[in-house]
């Protein structure tokens, strides 16, 4: 049985926007996510994907319920804690890449590491070998702009694991790609968060993006219809596009 790295009881996330208006966006979510799996959440827009993704990354905090994190208490942790959890334990990918536009590619890699204190010397190195691995080795002093959305998407992979991170939460990143590149994006998660024994989650609303998952969340409104493992999917293949069959 895997090890269990995140745990959510009973969670729930309500934006107040007015006395009159809350919007509950998730909605007694329970949850295990396993160390090491790849699982894709995926729900059409609006179902709460950023919103859970953001209470995993501790960018927020849910109104009511518990996150657990190896068993330790996300809401417990103090702000300093949080700083370093967010530095040490996960990597963040976003559908815009949000890399630094005035840094290079090389650059934009080694910041996290600037963070986590590992002398420049290492930061290169480690850096060099990361873009390495996505594919990006003849393109490490071009800048955001100099690049297309895939090879951004890249560097962003890149970055996030460049501290070793447990977990790298990953929202909608092919979003702004077309498909092709999208599934190369996907494949190229997969493959190295494998390498590296990394859980990865990766919210979509593209049934056509799932294919490397372990498991699958399926969210609606706010709530969890349903967690399906690869194997039961495999079995419709008959029904998906050309694309992820091939
Ligand atoms: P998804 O990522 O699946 O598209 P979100 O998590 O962004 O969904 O949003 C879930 C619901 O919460 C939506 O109805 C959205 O309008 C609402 N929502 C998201 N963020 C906020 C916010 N900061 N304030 C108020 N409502 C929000
Ligand atoms: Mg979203």
């Amino acid at each position: 049985m895997a090890n269990v790295l995140y745990r959510l009881e009973n969670v729930w996330k309500v934006y107040t926007l007015s006395k009159t208006q809350e919007i509950p966006a998730l909605q007694d979510i329970n949850l295990e996510i396993y160390e090491k799996e790849y699982l894709v959440i995926l729900g059409p827009s609006g179902s709460g994907k950023t919103t859970l993704l953001n209470l995993l990354g501790t960018l927020d905090f849910p109104t009511q319920g518990t996150i657990y994190f190896n068993e330790i208490k996300l809401s417990d942790l103090q702000p300093a804690e949080l700083a370093s959890f967010r530095t040490y334990y996960v990597g963040f990918i976003f559908q815009r890449y949000n890399l630094i536009q005035h840094l290079t590619a090389l650059e934009n890699v080694m910041l996290p590491m600037v963070f986590s204190g590992i002398n420049a010397k290492t930061r290169k190195q480690r850096a060099i070998s990361l873009l390495e691995k996505v594919g990006l080795k003849d393109r490490l002093n071009h800048l955001p702009s100099e690049l297309s959305g895939g090879q951004q998407q890249r560097v962003a992979i890149a970055r996030a694991l460049a501290n070793n991170p447990k977990v790298i939460l990953a929202d909608e990143p092919t979003a702004n790609l077309d498909l092709v590149t999208g599934l190369k994006i996907t494949n190229l998660l997969h493959d190295l968060s494998k390498d590296f024994g990394v859980t990865v989650i990766n919210t979509t609303h593209d049934l056509k993006l799932i294919d490397v998952a372990d498991r699958i969340c399926w969210v609606d409104n706010g709530k969890i219809e349903r967690i399906e493992k690869k194997m039961t999917v495999e079995l419709t293949k008959e029904e998906l596009p050309l694309e992820m069959v091939l």
